[in-house]
C-alpha cells in the first residue's frame, strides 16, 4: 500500500484529488495510520464538523493480503461525539479492495461550498468525483442498492444513511459485506457526521484487475498464517464459542456474572435474557430455515466468522445477526425481550446509519426520562424513527445519550467523554470499567477488552468485583488492542493469542514475514504504546486533562445488585493507567 489518496472536498473549483507516497506515514496501518494523521494534520481545537477537520479510512498493515483475519479497517478523525481523537473499526470488503488497490488510506479534507452531495469511485483508473444529488437522503440499504445497479456486483461501497447527512454525532460510516449489504459499520464517536460534513455520500472501490498484496517472504509468510489459523482453530472463544453462536454467546454468561446493564444500567440482571440469547437466537434462525449459528465472516478471510443472517417469520432477509451489544442495546438496557423487535431496530440503525450502541444506550436514557416505558420495543422502534426522519427529536436522540440526557434532565448518563458505555457494567466488571474511563476514545469495550480476563478466564483471571489487578490488566489490553488495530486484523484473535504463545509468536512471524522486516512481540508493544501516547497527547491539547478519565458519579455510589457492589478503582489508580 504504497499510496495514499487525498481529496480536498473545499477546493477551489470543486473537489480535487491528489495520490502521494505515504512519506511521514511509510510503515503505518489501520488505527496507527489514522491516529498519526489526525495528530499530525488536524488542530485538536477545531471544530469537528469544520473544514479542518479530516476524515481519514485506512486498512490495517496486512489488509489486502492473504493473512487470515486481516480484513479489518480504520475510520479516524476529530470526534464530533466526544471531542477527542477517534478511531472507530469495522469489518465488511472494502479493506481488502483497498489494499489491493495499493492504497494506505483515503483522507477526506476541507469541506464544500454550496449544498451538492458527492460520490468517489475509487478504481485502477483512478479516482472520480462526482456530483449525485439523486442520493440525497438515501438509506444505506437503498444507496447501495442503486450502486450496484450502476457498478455491478462485484465492488464495495463505503458510506452514510440519513444521520451523516444530517450530521448526527450517533451516525456511523457504512462498510459493504460480502453479499454487498451495507451492515458492517464504523459506528462509534460519530465518524458518519465527519463524513457527512464533507459531503460525501458514498465511495465505491473497484478492484477489478488488482491482484492480492504479495509478502515479502512468501514461504515463511505461508507457514506463519498456517500456524496461526491452527492456533484461532483450537482456542475455546475464537474455535467454537464465537463459530457456534457469534457474539450473542455473552448474553447468558454477563447476566449470570451480574454484570449485564438492564434498564439503563438500573440493575445487573435481566429477566428476559435467555430469550434473547446467542442460543435462543441459533434456536429461532434454525426454525426459520436459516444456518441456524454464526457461519459467515463480515470480511473474505475471516476463519472465525462469528457473524450470521437473521431472518423474518417468513424467511425474508432481515439484517446480519445481531452482534450481543445490539442485542444489549436495544433488548436488556431497554427492557426488550424480542428478538425480532432488536433485529428491526438493528437493521433500522444499518440503514439510517447509526450506532447500535450509541442508540441504545440513548434509548434507555430517554424511557428513564419518561419518553417511553422500558420494555415497550414498539415505542423504542417510533423514537428510532424519529431519528431517521430527522424531527427535532430525532435530532436529539441521534446527538447521542449525553445529550439527551441534558434535554430531559436525566442523572443516569451512562457517557465517558460523551460516549455511551457498552454492554458490560463498570460495577461487576470493574477492569472494564478502567478501559471505560480511561481510553482515549471514551467508553468503548473495544479499546482494552478486560471481560476476557474478569469474566472468561482468557489471559489469567482477576476478580470483576474488586479493584485489585485491574488497571494492570486494562493497561495491557489497551496496549495490545492498538497495536492489533493497526495490523487489519480482527480483535476477536486476542482470545487465542493471551492465551496461546504460540499463535501470538505466529501473529509476529506473519507480520514480519509480510513486511520483510524482523519483528518480535516487543515490538508490538512498542506500536501499541506510541499510538496510545499520539492519541492521549493529542486528546491533551483538545483540552482534556485527569478529570475526563473518570466514570459518573453515580457509578460509585449506587451500589449494583445482584453483588450489591459500586466501582472501586479509585482516581489515583485511574490516572496510572497510561504510566509507561
Ligand atoms: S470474527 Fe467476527 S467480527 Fe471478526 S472478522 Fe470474523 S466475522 Fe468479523
Amino acid at each position: 500500500m504504497d499510496k495514499i489518496l487525498r481529496i480536498d472536498m473545499g477546493a477551489a473549483g470543486g473537489p480535487a484529488v491528489t495520490i502521494d507516497p505515504p512519506g511521514d506515514y511509510a510503515g503505518l496501518g489501520g488505527r496507527a495510520l489514522t491516529s498519526a494523521v489526525i495528530a499530525k494534520e488536524v488542530p485538536p481545537e477545531c471544530h469537528p464538523l469544520g473544514e479542518d477537520n479530516k476524515l481519514v479510512i485506512a486498512p490495517g498493515l496486512l489488509g489486502g493480503s492473504a493473512a487470515a483475519m486481516s480484513g479489518r479497517i480504520s475510520v479516524g478523525c476529530k470526534s464530533p461525539l466526544t471531542g477527542g481523537i477517534k478511531e472507530s473499526n469495522s469489518g465488511g470488503q472494502p479493506a481488502q479492495l483497498l489494499g489491493r488497490l495499493g492504497y494506505g488510506a483515503i483522507i477526506l479534507e476541507g469541506k464544500p461550498e454550496g449544498d451538492h452531495l458527492y460520490k468517489v469511485v475509487v478504481n485502477k483508473d483512478g479516482v472520480q468525483v462526482v456530483a449525485d444529488d439523486s442520493l440525497k437522503m438515501l438509506g444505506n440499504y437503498d444507496l447501495v442498492d442503486k450502486i450496484k445497479s450502476a457498478y455491478g456486483d462485484k465492488v464495495a461501497c463505503i458510506s452514510i444513511g440519513q444521520a451523516g447527512e444530517m450530521k448526527l454525532a450517533a451516525a456511523s460510516v457504512a462498510f459493504s459485506d460480502m453479499e454487498q449489504r451495507p451492515s458492517r459499520h464504523a459506528g462509534r464517536g460519530g465518524v458518519g457526521a465527519v463524513m457527512g460534513s464533507k459531503r460525501v455520500k458514498v465511495i465505491v472501490v473497484d478492484d477489478s484487475g488488482c491482484s492480492m498484496r504479495t509478502p515479502a517472504n512468501a514461504e515463511k509468510f505461508k507457514e506463519a498464517n498456517k500456524a496461526f489459523v491452527q492456533g484461532l482453530k483450537k482456542h475455546a472463544v475464537t474455535g467454537e464459542g464465537l463459530p457456534t453462536y457469534g457474539t450473542n454467546v455473552l448474553t447468558n454468561v454477563v447476566n449470570e456474572a451480574g454484570g449485564y446493564p438492564t434498564l439503563n444500567f438500573q440493575k445487573g440482571q435481566f429477566e428476559g435474557a435467555a430469550k434473547i440469547s446467542g442460543e435462543a437466537q441459533a434456536e429461532l434462525e434454525n426454525e426459520r430455515g436459516g444456518p441456524g449459528s454464526a457461519t459467515q465472516g463480515c470480511h473474505r478471510g475471516c476463519v472465525i466468522r462469528c457473524s450470521g443472517t437473521y431472518y423474518d417469520r417468513d424467511g425474508a432477509y432481515v439484517t446480519k445477526q445481531p452482534e450481543y451489544e445490539t442485542v444489549w442495546a436495544h433488548g436488556g438496557n431497554c427492557g426488550i425481550d424480542d428478538l425480532d423487535a432488536i433485529a428491526r431496530m438493528d437493521r433500522m440503525d444499518d440503514d439510517f446509519g447509526l450506532d447500535t450502541i450509541e442508540m441504545g444506550a440513548t434509548i434507555g436514557v430517554a424511557m428513564e426520562a419518561g419518553l417511553a416505558k422500558f420494555g415497550d420495543a414498539e415505542a423504542a422502534i417510533g423514537l428510532l424513527k424519529e431519528v431517521g426522519q430527522g424531527t427535532p427529536l430525532g435530532r436529539i436522540l441521534g446527538s447521542g445519550a449525553a445529550v439527551t440526557g441534558r434535554v430531559f434532565g436525566v442523572e443516569r448518563v451512562p457517557v465517558v467523554k460523551g460516549q455511551s458505555m457498552p454492554a458490560y457494567d463498570p460495577r461487576a466488571v470493574q477492569g472494564i470499567g478502567v478501559t471505560y474511563a480511561t481510553s482515549t476514545m471514551g467508553a468503548d469495550h473495544t479499546a482494552g477488552y478486560a471481560v476476557a480476563t474478569n469474566l472468561l478466564s482468557v489471559g489469567g483471571s482477576v476478580d470483576p468485583l474488586k479493584p485489585e489487578g485491574q488497571v494492570e490488566l486494562s493497561r495491557n489490553l489497551q496496549i495490545t488492542t492498538a497495536a492489533i488495530d493497526s495490523t487489519g486484523m480482527c480483535l476477536f484473535i486476542a482470545f487465542a493469542i493471551m492465551d496461546q504463545p504460540e499463535t501470538f509468536q505466529a501473529l509476529v512471524d506473519l507480520i514480519g514475514a509480510f513486511t520483510g522486516q524482523a519483528m518480535t512481540g516487543d515490538d508490538l508493544t512498542a506500536l501499541g504504546q506510541a499510538v496510545l501516547k499520539r492519541e492521549r497527547d493529542y486528546n491533551a491539547r483538545a483540552g482534556f486533562t485527569a478529570k475526563d478519565d473518570r466514570l459518573p458519579d453515580y457509578f460509585r455510589k449506587e451500589a449494583l445488585g445482584p453483588h450489591n457492589v459500586t466501582f472501586q478503582v479509585s482516581d489515583e489508580e485511574l490516572d496510572q493507567v497510561f504510566n509507561f
